[in-house]
């Protein structure tokens, strides 16, 4: 029997097919992965390689070491493709119908650490740290800045996730516009606000912890689950227990916080699947709704072990083929 399944914060409606029901391990990837060097000559990202990239815009560095040379921890630089440009001026919407405006914006690269065969899975404890912590230096740094309305950082691990570079990078992009899927996703969290009078994450994170069925890890301040209507096996929300809207608005020791529960939602997923590919989403509120009370940033993680095909496309709606109990059950064991 195959049930449909809401989730109330998004409301996206997935359909868990029982009947095609898979077990948990077959999830595992079976290709077996090219073990990869620390360190790759024709790596642009590579130590040593800095003047293959834009210039630094930030980096951690060790003491008296100079910029765009080694001795850096974590490096960030613009994209050398950048999406959108930052010295663009934010231009009027022209044409009646056929509309443009300006590609005014901001597109960076996170390099996480400079060996070249890590990955959040396989960094350690202090690494995460370090990265987290940029995430939000950059983004304290950029909502600063009033031609941008929303800022996103994400990453992409692996060939079927769309990245085409190894050495382990995240990427962050600032838009001068808020798009129509965020847009949905506030307005949907806005009116449950107006019927409950209560946040729909706070709710969820409630609901999730007396359900305990899902719950994968949690600390002081963040707690990891797979969501009652995940998208894809193994899809996990890392959300902060505390309200906050905005990504930029949480402490560094939130930061640290949430490097803990990355670093080990991540080791499980690539000790259980075997290093799955996936994308990562830092899911923010756009920078003028930064302290809003409906709404509630959090980290969405979407594993690749699925191809969303014509029905997902033309719906929206998402077939699962395995439960969010179970896969939350087995990662944990
Ligand atoms: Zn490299
Ligand atoms: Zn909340």
């Amino acid at each position: 029997m195959s049930e449909l399944r809401l989730n109330r914060a998004t409301k996206e409606w997935i359909i868990v097919a029982t009947e095609r029901a898979k077990r948990p391990h077959q999830f595992q990837t079976k290709i077996e992965k090219k073990k990869l060097a620390p360190y790759d000559p024709a790596c642009p990202f590579c130590p040593g390689n800095e003047k293959e990239t834009p210039p630094e815009v930030y980096a951690v560095r060790e003491k008296d070491s100079l910029a765009d040379q080694p001795g850096w921890r974590v490096r960030v630089v613009t994209n050398k493709f950048p999406a959108l440009d930052p010295k663009k001026k934010l231009t009027k919407i022209t044409g009646d119908f056929f509309r443009t405006a300006s590609g005014v914006g901001k597109h960076e690269v996170i390099i996480e650490v400079p060996q070249h065969d890590r990955s959040l899975a396989t960094m350690s404890a202090k690494q995460v740290e370090q990265v987290c912590s940029v995430y939000l230096r950059r983004y304290q740094e950029l909502e600063k800045y009033k031609k941008f309305k929303l800022i996103l950082i994400f990453r992409n691990h692996g060939l079927a996730a769309g990245t085409s570079l190894r050495h382990p990078h995240s990427q962050l992009i600032a838009l001068p516009l808020v798009p129509a899927s965020i847009r949905h996703l506030l307005e949907e969290a806005m009116r449950y606000y107006d019927d409950h009078g209560s946040c729909v994450f706070c709710d969820m994170i409630k609901e999730e912890l007396s359900a305990k069925r899902r719950v994968i890890f949690q600390n002081k301040s963040f707690i990891a689950f797979h969501p009652f209507a995940s998208r894809t096996p193994f899809e996990t929300w890392i959300v902060p227990k505390k309200h906050h809207a905005c990504f930029g608005n949480i402490s560094s020791d939130e930061a640290k916080s949430l490097s803990v529960v990355l670093r080990h939602v991540l080791r499980q997923m690539h000790a259980k699947l075997n290093d799955p590919n996936y994308n990562l989403i830092i899911r923010t509120a756009p920078i003028k709704d930064a302290e809003e009370d409906y709404y509630h940033w959090y980290v969405q993680i979407l594993p690749r072990l699925t191809t969303p095909a014509g029905f997902e496309l033309g719906s929206g709606v998402y077939i699962n083929t395995v439960l969010p109990e179970e896969t939350a059950k087995f990662i944990k064991e």
